[in-house]
């Protein structure tokens, strides 16, 4: 490994702190603010160091990559996140190796994991609609006015469990500019729980240089790359 243990212990650290500070300072209960590691683009032992140092949320973006780091990587209790762009011939390779399947952007898409699962006897996987809340055309992610038609369409399907919403707003030099995404967001969630009747409990939003702001908006889950593990050679 290129880096010490103590690297990551304390990078480690000063994000739970910032999460810490963040969520008490919005009078919420830090324990409502799952670390999602997002391990992309870094090697296994950068994981397994996370991991013995009691870090068990990771999130990747590609399938191919996943197998090739975690598989025969000794992190029993990790669970991991699919965060990647969602593509319906990969479906079949995310039960038994994701636990939260976090960009479900299409009823096309929710309709493949459903049959994925199906076929493998998986239990119910628990995944969250992707919205490109900031109509961005190079992202994916449902609109916004059809994040509701995706939710319903995943909520009858007996092998989704529809979990809430998530988002990666335009990027901003200055994280305050990332903040109205991030009420957008949770006012859309609480209108489609309303709405469906759904419990919706997740918001997924927030990353390394805006974890704050998402919090103060209600994230219950953040997903931090470059603050645990360092810079990415790629994007
Ligand atoms: C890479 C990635 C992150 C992590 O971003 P950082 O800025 O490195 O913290 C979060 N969410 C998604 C969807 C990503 O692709």
């Amino acid at each position: 490994m290129d880096q010490p243990l103590e690297h990551f212990a304390k990078r480690l650290t000063a994000v739970r702190r910032r999460i810490e500070r963040a969520a008490l300072d919005a009078g919420r209960d830090p324990a409502g603010v799952t670390l999602v590691a997002v391990s992309k683009f870094h090697p296994a032992d950068a994981v397994k160091a996370l991991y013995d140092l009691g870090q068990r949320d990771f999130g990747e973006n590609y399938v191919q990559e996943t197998r090739d780091k975690f598989d025969g990587l000794d992190v029993p209790e990790a669970k991991l996140h699919f965060i990647g762009r969602f593509q319906t011939n990969k479906a079949k390779y995310m039960p038994g190796r994701f636990q939260m399947v976090q960009t479900i952007d299409s009823e096309r898409a929710a309709v493949a994991l459903a049959e994925a699962v199906r076929k493998k006897g998986a239990p119910p996987m628990p995944v969250i609609v992707a919205v490109n809340v900031g109509e961005e055309p190079q992202k994916s992610g449902a609109e916004a006015d059809k994040a509701q038609i995706v939710l319903r369409a995943a909520s009858a399907l007996p092998e989704l469990d529809p979990q809430g919403l998530m988002c990666l707003p335009p990027f901003f030099d200055d994280p305050a500019f990332s903040r109205p995404y991030y009420d957008r967001l949770r006012m859309l969630r609480d209108a489609i729980r309303d709405a469906l009747g759904l419990d919706l409990a997740h918001l997924s939003m927030g990353m390394s240089h805006d974890l704050e702001e998402a919090v103060a908006a209600g994230a219950t889950i953040v997903r931090i790359g470059t603050d645990l593990f360092g810079p990415r050679e790629t994007v």
